[in-house]
């Protein structure tokens, strides 16, 4: 079983041999579980946090424990009398080819619905995100300017589209043409290229009345930009910030916080797992907007979990344009 394993804690940018690439002995499904062909393995933003020692909303990954990874894959054995052999089954198999489960926090998908990689987007954690992140946390109403930060990425596009079925102006913040024009043609009204023009001037002439979503996927100079042109009552989400996770000093936060004060607006983090009860709700929902052609989805396939570090850096380069997964081997 070809395995990927955390060697070392990175300092900085995850650096190539912090893992590991080892082959272990076949793992044998015990009574109550099953056996599990990986397909698809999700690269997340998340897995930089993971890697680090200390407290978070989860557990850190182990020194010498194979990289925690969600992904999708094929039961080929079970002792499992709720998973059979064939079933098309998502959940945390990690960075390997072979994974037994005991079916904790794992759920079948349909290829007949969706390509098997979508379960890892749209249909999947990223799409989650973007829901409940939205529409819980940044409680749009018809007619509010959301503006989204990494808007042609997996969660960001997919908040666009959510706050455009709304009813919402949609702005989007992305790096270079390509993404901008992406954005643009799953809906977005207006889109800010940061690498072209400074982002608190782009969001100015973006959003002329004020921002009064706005949901952070990078933090940074972008979230600085978008707080300054807040309006009144506005809500921040705050999903992420992947322009500081790879700070081997502590985190730069934003030097004008005080706008939330004089705007009398919130800023408010959020933990997708927490809405684990609720996926069921929001899939088919998003599902059958899918269906109607209202929420479009984009996934970046790359293979073979060998280079796993090199595809896990392309985020932080934002070298991946949609979803990036890794298929790791053939059904
Ligand atoms: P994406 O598909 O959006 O990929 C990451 C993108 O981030 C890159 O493509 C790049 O886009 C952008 N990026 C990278 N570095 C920078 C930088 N320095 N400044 C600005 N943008 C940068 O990833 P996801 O959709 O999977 O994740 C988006 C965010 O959501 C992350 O912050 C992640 O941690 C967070 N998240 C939070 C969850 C939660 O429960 N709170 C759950 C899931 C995700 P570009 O080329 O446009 O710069």
């Amino acid at each position: 079983n070809r395995q990927v394993k955390l060697i070392q804690r990175p300092e900085g940018e995850p650096a190539p041999d912090i893992f590991e690439v080892a082959e272990a002995p076949m793992p044998e499904p015990g009574e109550g579980e099953f056996l599990v062909k990986v397909l698809y393995l999700s690269v997340d933003p998340a897995m930089r946090g993971w890697m680090n020692a200390g407290r978070s909303y989860i557990e850190p990954v182990e020194l010498g424990d194979v990289m925690r990874a969600g992904a999708i894959g094929r039961v080929i054995s079970s002792r499992n009398s709720a998973f059979s052999e064939g079933d098309y089954v998502s959940g945390m198999f990690g960075v390997q080819h072979y994974a037994v489960s005991d079916g904790k926090g794992v759920h079948t998908v349909d290829p007949s619905i969706a390509p098997l990689e979508r379960y890892l987007g749209v249909l999947g954690m990223p799409g989650m995100t973007a829901y409940f992140g939205l529409l819980d946390v940044g409680q749009p109403k018809e007619g509010d300017t959301v503006l989204v930060s990494g808007a042609a990425g997996a969660v960001g596009a997919t908040v666009g589209q959510i706050a455009k079925i709304k009813g919402c102006t949609a702005v989007g913040i992305a790096g270079g043409e390509d993404k901008c024009n992406f954005a643009r043609e799953v809906g977005f009204d207006d889109v800010v290229d940061y690498k072209a023009e400074p982002a608190g001037k782009g969001i100015k002439r973006a959003c002329p009345k004020g921002v009064d979503v706005y949901f952070d996927n990078v933090g940074g100079e972008i979230l600085e930009g978008a707080l300054s042109r807040l309006r009144l009552n506005a809500r921040v989400v705050l999903c992420g910030a992947i322009s500081q996770y790879n700070n081997a000093d502590a985190l730069v936060g934003p030097r004008n916080y005080m706008a939330l004060l004089v705007n009398r607006a919130r800023m408010e983090g959020f933990v997708v797992f927490d809405y684990a009860k609720r996926y069921g709700e929001a899939a088919r929902e998003m599902a059958q907007w899918i269906q109607e052609g209202k929420l479009q989805a984009k996934e970046h396939v790359v293979h073979g979990i060998d280079d796993f570090q090199k595809h896990l850096m392309m985020l932080f380069r934002g070298e991946n344009f949609g979803k990036l997964v890794i298929k790791v081997q053939d059904d």
